[in-house]
């Protein structure tokens, strides 16, 4: 069965999603505020409970971005929906905090919640959401400033997600006060337990899944600049459709549940029978590669991402290891005999560090590709172009018919900013600007 093709940018695609997660996000408040109301308590008092409710659902819908949803990447692209459930995640956090900051302020006696002495299960559950609330906080916004490997990370990330909400639930109904008949307390627990057992799907459901469809190395090519292709097969079943530019995440010689599931934009052409990704040795897991062996096991989940191939010519901005998606999509316009204009800014350390280098120069004769090197430490020898990717070699290279063109930045944040930028100064539409980032943290 063929894979649908991931639909361009849109306004419409994107003010929808907007609305639905706004929606969703006030759906807890809707249903303790929409009907039976207790007695009116004073402006300041209702304002932090209501903090409570609308931090809950705010909180609660961060979870679909755990759960992965496939359907939301194509209306923003999975760069912008990272950056939007951070700015949402701390803004659900602040509320939440807010919520026992204004009602001790209003009145002193809800300190009784956090008071051992009053009810001891009740106040180690609030006090650890609270602890949970400041450390998810820290963590999300200062990973690398306090240490935190990525592994760690995200589990923290994920556990101390679901025990606030699983915390929030609890206290909410246990309160009552709002949450004052059956109806409500069954419509607000059912509601929110539905976006806990999203974190179970992403973390249990789906790898048990997936266990079920192991792939097998084929091959372990190196290539440049330490960097190595996995070549996958389907143990069993058909191999995973995908579009080129797409990503997948990947557990390598152990179960699927592994901590160490790791995201890589497919650099085979999904008209290719193989799978192939491509990375370089950077950490614990990237480290081992070389050491890998065919036959050897890998589950794989996927495909995700929107930063793939539409119907106009093409101009990619890339450094380094972040040409993988446009290898895949290169490649896949080569096997279509596909002719349409391609211009690829390709930034590297040196000539000798270029990732694909020979497959360039190949995909160069076979296609209608215009690649302009880069090099930051060339030798004396060099002809082209040196120095980083900056604003005046983007500018003398962008095509005359500007607006005709998808463009697809992938590489190190600083190349990623600087070619963002240029491109919108540049009056490109957002639409057509596609930016994947690899550090997802
Ligand atoms: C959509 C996407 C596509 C990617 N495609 C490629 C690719 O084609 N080739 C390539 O070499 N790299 C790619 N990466 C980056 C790659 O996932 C990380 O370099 C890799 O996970 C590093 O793991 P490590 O343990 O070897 O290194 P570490 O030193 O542990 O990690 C280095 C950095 O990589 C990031 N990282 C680590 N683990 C993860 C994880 N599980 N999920 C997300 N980020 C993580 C963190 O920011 C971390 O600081 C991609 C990343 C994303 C988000």
């Amino acid at each position: 069965m063929n894979q649908k093709p991931i639909p361009t940018y849109s306004y419409r695609r994107g003010f929808f999603w907007l609305f639905i997660f706004f929606v969703l996000a006030l759906i807890p408040l809707f249903i303790g505020y929409g009907w039976n109301l207790p007695d009116y308590r004073g402006f300041w008092e209702e304002l932090g409970l209501s903090m409570g409710f609308v931090g809950l659902g705010l909180f609660a819908v961060q979870f679909l971005f755990s759960g992965r949803i496939r359907q939301v990447a194509p209306a923003f692209g999975v760069d912008n929906i990272v950056q939007f459930h951070k700015e949402m995640g701390v803004i659900a956090l602040l509320f939440g905090m807010a919520h026992p900051v204004i009602l001790i302020a209003v009145d002193s006696s809800y300190w009784g919640f956090f008071d051992p002495r009053v009810n001891l299960p009740r106040a180690l559950a609030l006090g650890a959401a609270s602890v949970g609330m400041m450390l998810l906080l820290v963590t999300s916004l200062w990973r690398s400033l306090v240490g935190l490997s990525y592994e760690w990370w995200r589990l923290l990330h994920g556990l101390l997600g679901s025990l606030i909400l699983f915390v929030g639930i609890v206290h909410a109904l246990q309160v009552g006060h709002y949450l004052n008949d059956w109806l409500k307390m069954l419509l607000f627990g059912g509601y929110l337990g539905g976006f806990l057992y999203l974190f179970v799907h992403s973390r249990v459901v789906r790898p048990f899944q997936n266990s079920k469809h192991p792939y097998a190395i084929d091959e372990v090519i190196p290539e440049k600049d330490d960097c190595y292709t996995l070549r996958l097969k389907p143990c069993t079943g058909e191999r995973l459709h995908y579009e080129p530019g797409q990503f997948l995440w990947i557990t390598i010689q152990s179960s699927p549940f592994s901590m160490q599931q790791h995201p890589f934009s497919f650099s085979s052409s999904p008209l290719e029978p193989l799978i192939a990704i491509t990375a370089k040795r950077l950490g614990d897991f990237t480290r081992d590669w070389i050491h890998l062996k065919p036959g050897q096991t890998a589950f794989i989940e996927g495909p995700y991402g929107s930063f793939t191939l539409k119907d106009r010519p093409c101009f990619l901005v890339m450094g380094g290891i972040g040409v993988t998606p446009a290898i895949s999509i290169l490649k896949t316009l080569a096997i279509r005999q596909d002719t349409r204009r391609c211009i690829l800014i390709y930034g590297n350390e040196s000539w000798n560090k270029i990732p694909f280098r020979q497959e360039l120069a190949e995909l160069e004769r076979l296609l209608h590709l215009q690649i302009v090197h880069v090099l930051q430490e060339p030798d004396q020898a060099w002809q082209g172009e040196r120095g980083l990717i900056d604003e005046r070699l983007i500018g003398k290279n962008l095509p005359e018919d500007t607006h005709a063109f998808d463009y697809f930045i992938c590489g190190p944040e600083p190349m990623m900013d600087v070619a963002e930028r240029t491109l919108r100064n540049q009056g490109i539409p957002w639409k057509q600007i596609y930016a994947e980032r690899f550090d997802l943290a």
